[in-house]
């Protein structure tokens, strides 16, 4: 069994490694020599996650002012001292190391903590609910640091706030399983496959240890269990889709609405989300229209999900669909809000799964099953090689109200790639046509205090963009337009469970804001141009010929909060000097 001060001590040494490899490399050796058994409990500990999201199972739900009571409790020191170290440490964990240190607290007298012990406790403190939990959950905790030595506290601490940053994405840790399983990371890619497929780190792990990689080939695609979402790259010109996907594509409109993934078992139906959440309960009515109008025993398939008019039956826009998100009372918001279903692909069919078929096959596949309706039917779609003909459907989905066209490939190898953005589906919005090629998706990190008519409110936002490369969150613009009155108080009252005392540890920010958050909503952002900026650090030093970051010029926000999107589902820096590559070599 493994001991945890081993896990601990590798964390110390993978955060103070800056190169990727390397920090791949020590989680590699610690995969290598853990028992098979403790695998899948390591990836938990180290992602801060017991279970994936989508399982719904309890998580932990301890926030830093709980932390702080454990910590006061087992190191017999006051919250307002910790308090006063946590300005000056800046981190939980820290805090927690320098007292017990001092304390001497030793491992001599305590219990040597094993992966398989913390994990557990853990997960005991992740079940307890109800009344008096907090309480509960504080004491448990307390009680673990008792026996945990100073650095086992640091670490303990970390994972159970979600504040341990490695540095590795849930990438980092494939090729760390791909290297220490397999001996090789030429093996990722499969590793990956299985992974995009289960949406379960944990089982990948554990089927990787224990019966090795032709185990991992065998994955397939299982009613309900949630498959990363295929998604679309984007080009501004019709010329270069079609060179792009190989001549001919279909040409579907692209709705603006909310995508599902639909799980059906005869007459159970259970609704994912883009991130993989189950929002089966928000949407009684689209489980009622599947029962309908899907003729298949079992299947997978992707619909967006409209909001419409109850009067007209024409399509609302998808803020809509979101308020009803936000709603308590769904039945009403049912009535009011009603919702149309266009499916657009089919991922497992009656046993088989189909994500490998390529495009048209599984389109027909979706033409049987789908019983249409005037609330339920398949995207609108049309087969091209003409360009001339491609941006007369993108006008004609513009101007009757939607977003714009996704042009996918149907050549033999045009599948359903899970979990990957790739150039077999590519969008072409009206936005690209002007200004910058296309909004972006920022996370807000940080605000600043508004004046004049907008005290009391924030008067602007600091936001960031994802880097999937290192798993942070770096800025690229502060945004004070395209706000309305309701919107400042909305953002108010959205971001304040947010709030947090300092810079959250994933955020690399060289400006000082007023008020951090956490990195946890989503915003849409539409801006001129993307620029070269000595403040942000976005990119810094990986833009040929440039010293600075990236920044998004003369930035305002669209009014649509991203709530279908997690922060790692966020534009990335690498989609960032795409787009300013491609904008330099128009201009
Ligand atoms: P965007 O902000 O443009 O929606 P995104 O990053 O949210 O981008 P992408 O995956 O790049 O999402 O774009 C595809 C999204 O468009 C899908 O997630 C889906 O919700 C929506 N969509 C609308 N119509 C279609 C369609 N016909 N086929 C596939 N996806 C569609």
């Amino acid at each position: 069994m493994m001991l945890y001060e081993e896990l601990a001590l590798a964390y110390d040494k993978i955060e103070n490694t800056s190169g990727t490899l390397d920090k791949i490399d020590i989680l590699t050796e610690v995969f290598r020599k853990a028992d098979e058994s403790d695998i899948a409990k390591i990836i938990a500990l180290t992602t801060g996650k017991l279970h994936p999201d989508w399982k719904g199972e309890p998580e932990l739900g301890i926030a830093e002012r709980m932390a702080i009571q454990a910590v006061s409790t087992s190191a017999l020191v006051s919250e307002s001292e910790i308090n006063k170290l946590l300005q000056k440490l800046g981190d939980i964990g820290a805090v927690a190391e320098k007292l017990l240190r001092e304390s001497g607290q030793s491992t001599l007298f305590a219990e040597e903590l094993t992966v398989d012990y913390v994990y557990e406790k853990l997960n005991e403190i992740a079940s307890v609910s109800g009344s008096g939990s907090s309480k509960q959950k504080i004491a448990l905790l307390s009680g673990l640091l008792t026996n945990a030595s100073p650095i086992e506290a640091r670490y303990i601490l970390r994972t159970v706030t979600s504040t341990l940053r490695l540095g590795l994405g849930d990438m980092g840790i494939l090729d760390a399983l791909a290297l220490a399983f397999t001996g090789t990371r030429d093996n990722r890619p499969m590793i990956e496959r299985a992974y995009n497929i289960c949406s379960d780190l944990g089982r990948i792990a554990r089927v990787l240890a224990e019966k090795g990689l032709e185990e991992i080939k065998k994955f397939k695609v299982e009613v309900g269990v949630p498959i990363r979402m295929m998604a679309a790259k984007k080009l501004s010109s019709a010329n270069e889709i079609l060179k792009k996907v190989g001549g001919r594509c279909i040409v579907e409109y692209k709705y603006d609405g909310e995508r599902l993934q639909i799980h059906k078992s005869d007459d159970d139906v259970i609704l994912y989300s883009r991130r993989q959440e189950r929002i089966t309960d928000q949407y009684p009515d689209v489980v009622e229209l599947v029962r309908r109008h899907v003729k298949a025993k079992s299947c997978v398939a992707e619909a967006e999900c409209v909001a419409i008019d109850p009067e007209t039956g024409t399509m609302r826009p998808f803020q809509e669909l979101m308020r009803r998100r936000r709603k308590t009372d769904i039945e009403a918001t049912m009535d009011e809000v009603p919702v149309a279903l266009f499916f657009f692909d089919i991922l497992f069919l009656d046993g088989e799964d189909t994500t490998q078929k390529p495009m048209l096959e599984r389109r027909a596949l979706l033409e049987q099953i789908i019983d249409t309706s005037d609330r339920v039917g398949l995207t609108k779609g049309e087969v091209t090689d003409d360009p001339t003909r491609l941006e007369e459907i993108f006008q004609d989905a513009i101007s009757t109200g939607h977003e714009g066209v996704i042009a996918k490939a149907i050549h033999k190898n045009a599948i359903y790639q899970a979990g990957s953005r790739s150039w077999l589906w590519i969008k072409l919005k009206a936005s690209y046509k002007e200004g910058m090629t296309d909004s972006v998706d920022l996370v807000i990190v940080g605000a600043f205090h508004g004046r004049g008519k907008r005290a009391g409110v924030y008067g602007t936002i600091l936001a960031a963009a994802y880097d999937d490369t290192n798993d942070t969150f770096p800025t690229v613009c502060k945004i004070g337009t395209g706000f309305t009155d309701n919107m400042l108080e909305d953002m108010k009252k959205r971001l304040g469970p947010h709030i947090i005392e300092r810079k959250d540890p994933s955020v690399i920010s060289d400006m000082k804001a007023d008020v951090w958050f956490h990195p946890v909503e989503v915003i849409e952002v539409l801006g001129d141009e993307i620029t070269i900026s000595p403040v942000h650090p976005a990119g810094r030093g990986r833009i040929p010929g440039f010293e600075g970051g990236l920044a998004i010029r003369f930035p305002r926000f669209t009014g649509r909060w991203r709530d279908d999107k997690e922060p790692t589902q966020a534009t990335t820096v690498e989609d960032l000097i795409d787009m300013f590559l491609s904008q330099k070599s128009r201009s």
